[in-house]
């Protein structure tokens, strides 16, 4: 049985696969591999903590927060300054917490968090592989489902902490992020596992508030035709050839096999693929390939 307490251990990320697992798989083989072993940490953002500190302060789960403070210590890293206050920007996250707990304005957001079930877990299968996925919020509180406006008998919001860009006007930007992190992607997936398990489609939310002194809220709703089809492309992905002998969904399943033997000590029997441009790559790539551009893009010879 998944709970909030085991999600995330070795045993779990194994058996199951998770919208982020695949993200990290299609950036690059060679990285998703690597980290499925728990004990390969991936390096310290200074963003993604100062992120996930914010969402455990919105899930009021002080545990969790001393687990958060724990880990960074382990890794050489603080939320605190020496004297014990909190840095700068974990301030900051911590002023906008405070804010939503107190401004009458933003009532609504803290209900939605105070009134519906936090980090509900969903587990399913989609395109032929076992997935897990943990909501931010499963909304089926009538006021809450209200202020969202969804017509539907429940919804799934999904907290986003996000740094701004001045480059760009914000609702152009939030369109942008959207695409670009292909968040669609993420809450196709939790659609239909909610799908599968109640058999009712919730709607779905994004809830943008950015990091800074004044921040802004700007919760999304993402369209349901737009949903389906992001996953029905990522079920053909899956479904697609990787090599003469095996499609995508295949390969992962076997990366997962191996790492799973690997972890029991029993050897190590498969070739990966390194994309050769992230982190991962830049200190572990073995072979440093000569590519050829065509069209202007880097291809393998
Ligand atoms: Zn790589």
């Amino acid at each position: 049985m998944l709970t909030k307490e085991n999600y995330f251990n070795q045993e779990n990320t194994l058996k199951y696969f998770s919208v982020s697992q695949i993200k990290d798989f299609i950036k690059c083989e060679a990285s998703f591999f690597h980290y499925l072993n728990l004990n390969n940490k991936k390096s310290f953002n200074e963003n993604l903590a100062v992120s996930k500190f914010f969402d455990i302060l919105m899930q009021k789960d002080n545990e969790e927060l001393n687990n958060f403070e724990k880990e960074l210590l382990e890794k050489g890293e603080s939320i605190r300054l020496k004297n014990g206050n909190l840095k700068t920007k974990y301030q900051t996250a911590q002023d906008t917490f405070e804010r939503i707990q107190k401004d009458p304005n933003l009532e609504y957001l803290k209900n939605l968090f105070d009134y519906n079930e936090k980090q509900k877990i969903f587990t399913g299968v989609v395109g032929g592989l076992n997935f897990k996925g943990m909501l931010d919020v499963f909304v089926d509180d009538k006021s809450s489902l209200e202020y969202l406006k969804s017509e539907s008998q429940c919804a799934i919001v999904d907290l986003k902490y996000v740094s701004e860009n001045s480059f760009y006007d914000p609702d152009e930007y939030f369109v942008k992020i959207t695409r670009d992190y292909d968040y669609y992607l993420q809450l196709a997936v939790y659609q239909y596992l909610v799908y599968k398990n109640i058999g009712v489609i919730p709607d779905c939310y994004l809830y943008y508030i950015t990091k800074g002194e004044k921040p802004l809220f700007k919760p999304l709703k993402l369209d349901n035709v737009e949903l389906e089809n992001r996953l029905e492309t990522f079920i053909d992905f899956l479904k697609s050839k990787y090599d003469d002998d095996l499609v995508v969904g295949e390969r992962l399943s076997a990366l997962k096999n191996t790492a799973i033997d690997f972890l029991q000590g029993k050897g190590f029997g498969v070739f990966l693929e390194y994309c050769g441009t992230c982190d991962y790559c830049r200190e572990h790539q073995p072979n440093i390939e000569v590519r050829k551009i065509v069209n202007d893009k880097i291809v393998r010879i």
